[in-house]
Formats: C-alpha cells, structure tokens, sequence
C-alpha cells in the first residue's frame, strides 16, 4: 500500500507562476494598451509587474480605475522608477522627445540597477523575473535580458502597417525614398513591400520628415525598431484580418511575432466569459468627465462626431479655430475633447468669436478629457474626428465608427492613409486644416456617404470581434504566447 503520509520529501510545494515584467513608455497610449496585456496575462494566471515612472503612478491611481480593476489578480503589481523629468514638464507635443532622451539616458540605466539590486524583482511568494516584455524602443531592456539570460519580448504599440515602415527606414533611406519633403511628398513608395500603389512619401511616419538624414529623432527609431530582432519575439496590438500582408511581410524578418490585438476588446471578451463585472476604462491619466456620456444619451443615434486629438497632440489657436469653423459649419452635432494642454500658446484670455460659442452650446459639447472607449461605443457616435494614434484607430475600429483623419506626428501618418486608402472606412485630411475640407469631410462622413462608410466600419469592427473571440487569430495567438511563457519554467 503506497504511503500517503505527507514527508518534507514528498510535501509537494505550490509551484509559482511564471512572472513577467511590463514596461511601457510611461504615456497614455502605451499604458493603456500595456495595461491591457497585463490584464490579459494576469488572467491566465501568471503574475505580472507592470512598471512605470512614479509621475504617471501617481495619476493612474488618482484617474485610473486600476485598483479596483486589478483586486481581483494576486499576482498583479506594479513598481515604480523615475523618467527623470520633474513633474511640470509637459510631456506633449514636440517635448515629448525629452521624455524618450531621458527614458533612454537616466530610467535605462537605473532599470539595471533596480533589477540586480532587488534580485530581478523575486519575493517570498514570486519567482524572479522570467520574461521582459519591453516597449519597442527600449532596446536598453535587450542588453540587460540578454546579458541575465532571460527571455525578453518587445511590445510595439504600433499597428503593424507603421512598424513595418520604421523597419524598413534604411531601405528606405538606401532607395532615396527618406528624408521626405518637398515636391517629393507624393510620390508612391517603391521600397516598402505590401504598400505598392497607395501609399506615398508623405504617408510615411513623421520621423522621415527631416532635412538630413544624420537627424538623430531618424536614426533613434530606426536603431531601436532594428534592435526588434533580437528580442526573442514581438507583439503587435493589431489582428490578422486587418493588416494580414503587412504582418506576413513582418514575419520574414521576425519570425516570433504575435499579433493580439484589439487588446481592449480581447481583454473585455475573456472578462465577459469569466465573470460579469467590466468597466470599459481602464488606466486613464486624466480626470474622465462623464458627463459627456449624459449628453449623448440625449442626442440622436449616430448623430454626433466624436472629436479628440489624444494625449500628446498640440495645436496653433488658429488650428483651432479652422476645426471649430469646420465643425459648426457642418451643421453636425460634435463632442470635442479640449485637452487644457492642446493648445499651443493658450494664455486662456483670447476671444472665441460668439457665434462659434452659441453654436456650440446648441449643438456641441466639450470636455478636458472623456471616457474615450465608452463614448466610440455610445449609439450617438457616427463619426471620429481623430489625429489617428494607434489606439485611437483600433478603438474606433471596433466601435465601427467611420474616421477623419488628422495626423499630428510619427506613426499617425501612415495609419490614417490605410483608414481612408486600405479600409476604406474614413477620409484623411493629412497636411491640410481648412475649415472648407473639414466642413465637407464632417459633411461626407456623417451624411453624404453616411451608409457606405457605416457598413464598411461595421464589417471591420465585426471582424476586430472574431479575431478576440473563442478560435480567432488574436485568441489563438495569444494562446500560443502563454504557452511560451509558461515553456520558460519548465
Ligand atoms: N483617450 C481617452 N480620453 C480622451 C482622449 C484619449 O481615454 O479624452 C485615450 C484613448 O482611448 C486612447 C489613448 O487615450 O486609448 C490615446 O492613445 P492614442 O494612441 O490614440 O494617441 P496618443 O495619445 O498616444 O497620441
């Protein structure tokens, strides 16, 4: 008869998860999307530190729904390193880039230290680190996983269509296709495989803008989208049937590349399955004014555009005013978010001429910041201005919710050209801002060409779906990617 007597030799041990490290870009887009991929791995029970500067710590505490979100995984938390700015640098518009200098100049290092100093983040009941999942332009997390011999994956919160340009910047540079400017601007791309025949020079990312090509905001992403190959896989928060031949293109060069995207709607599909309890927002930096969901519920189905230029975007007071212009003159209903940071030069005393105020108190409403995911979604929503960041595009994507794209910098110029040229599910206004073009866009969107634009945005947003659900691309995908989490404790 065997013995079942428990020893100290035959106790069994609980077995600890596998424990991943997150590190985005402390920046909205970034979290949001990074915090979504925690989410999604702390549901498949491995535990997860999601780290990030102490500046954005604090606000998604105060803005960010994360604790009551996260009570629910033992295996989450987060940990916390400076991005070496003080707390009133702006973090947008072109001081953004001090950011990237800083992340790569002070946080990089102190991130080596940090992680041999508290033993690759071990404690009583969590395994020492066994994967990095880094944001793809810390190519400081590369070295140090490679030098500790722990698996490290870069996160790129980049559609795919972007990603594959920024790999491609030397080619591009070899072929004379970069630095773009001038007459050039509309010249097809020759150089950048699965894009022949739609898109131009001024649809590559911003970053190929330059007069030389020694600029060291060229040569950085460059270098740092290289280095994507010698992490051990990558991820994309993009999906198959949306940029399927870009990703085929991709994975000639990266092998391991997992496409898991839309992270929110994958994360709100394995919620729904488990348990009940979702909360669209998720992460939020900024104080979410919900009052605007109040308006909308009095507002017509598919009457108003959504107006938001993200997080990082700025612009002249006289871009504001040709949109306003645009907008009012449309005659369409909008809901604008006015980030109090967005405009450039606003000392809060210049005149808004009255006729663009009345107009917006009959038919528009604005807030400093909105719960962006829930109003996409509100039955209102027929039409997104946007300045086509990646989230803000899947977002809308699946939402079905037609776009008008105004780029403001970086991958945005290549996304909104694929909305209106590939996906067909949107206009976009690149290198213009007339009130005249956005009149007519607004126009076209939300009446002329309202049912075409709806259908097409609704087969997408039905595909973004499946991709998520139970045997679709992503579903799998990320199956798959667990598994090789899992296969590093084995
Ligand atoms: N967002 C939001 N409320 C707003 C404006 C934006 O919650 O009023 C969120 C939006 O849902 C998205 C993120 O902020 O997830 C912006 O990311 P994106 O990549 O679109 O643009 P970025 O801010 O990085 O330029």
């Amino acid at each position: 008869m065997a013995n079942t007597e428990e020893t100290p030799m035959n106790r069994q041990e609980p077995k600890l998860s596998p424990h991943v490290l997150i590190f985005p870009v402390p920046i909205q887009g970034h979290i949001n999307s990074m915090l979504r991929l925690a989410e999604l791995l702390c549901l498949s029970d491995i535990d997860v530190t999601f780290l990030t500067s102490d500046f954005s710590y604090n606000r998604i505490i105060k803005h960010g729904k994360v604790d009551s979100r996260f009570a629910r995984y033992p295996g989450f938390r987060f940990e916390t390193i400076t991005d070496g700015l003080s707390d009133d640098h702006p973090r947008s518009g072109d001081r953004l880039m001090d950011v990237v200098s800083s992340l790569k100049n002070v946080t990089g290092p102190l991130f080596k230290e940090m992680m041999v100093a508290k033993n690759l983040l071990a404690s009583e009941n969590r395994r020492p680190v066994t994967c990095i999942i880094a944001d793809g332009i810390f190519s400081f997390a590369i070295d140090f996983a490679t030098e500790k011999r722990i698996s490290i994956v870069y996160f790129r919160t980049t559609g795919a269509c972007s990603f594959w340009a920024y790999f491609r910047m030397q080619e591009l540079i070899e072929a004379d296709e970069i630095p773009v400017k001038g007459k050039g601007m509309d010249l097809l791309v020759q150089s950048l495989p699965g894009t022949e025949g739609f898109l131009r020079r001024r649809d590559l990312p911003g970053f190929c803008r330059v007069d030389d090509i020694n600029d060291p905001k060229l040569q950085g992403i460059k270098f740092e989208t290289r280095q994507t190959a010698r992490a051990h896989a990558a991820i994309l928060n993009t999906f198959e049937d949306l940029e399927g031949p870009i990703l085929s293109h991709i994975r000639t060069q990266i092998p391991n590349l997992y496409s898991i995207g839309p992270l929110h709607s994958h994360v709100k599909f394995r919620l729904e399955t488990k348990t009940k309890e979702f909360s669209e927002s998720l992460g939020s930096l900024w104080e979410e004014d919900r009052s605007c969901l109040t308006w909308l519920d009095s507002q017509p189905p598919k009457s108003v555009i959504y107006v938001s230029f993200g997080s990082i975007a700025i612009m002249t007071r006289d871009q504001l005013l040709e949109f306003w212009f645009g907008l009012v003159n449309s005659g369409q209903r909008f809901l604008w978010v006015m980030r109090p940071d967005s405009i450039a030069g606003n000392d809060g005393e210049s005149q808004i001429p009255t006729e663009l105020e009345e107009a917006t108190k009959a038919r528009g409403y604005t807030v400093d910041w909105a719960p962006q995911e829930e109003v996409l979604n509100h039955p209102a929503i027929g039409g997104f201005v946007t300045h086509s960041g990646w989230n803000s595009t899947i977002e809308s994507i699946v939402a079905g919710v037609p776009m008008i794209c105004w780029p403001y910098f970086a991958d945005q110029m290549t996304n909104s050209r694929f909305v209106s040229e590939v996906w067909e599910i949107g206009l976009d206004m690149k290198d213009t801002c007339d009130r005249v073009v956005i009149e007519k866009m607004v126009r076209e969107v939300m009446d002329v060409k309202k049912e075409e634009f709806l259908e097409r945005a609704d087969q997408l947003a039905k595909l973004a779906r499946k991709s998520v659900s139970e045997g679709g691309s992503s579903c799998c995908n990320f199956e798959r990617f667990v598994e090789y989490i899992r296969s590093l404790i084995l």
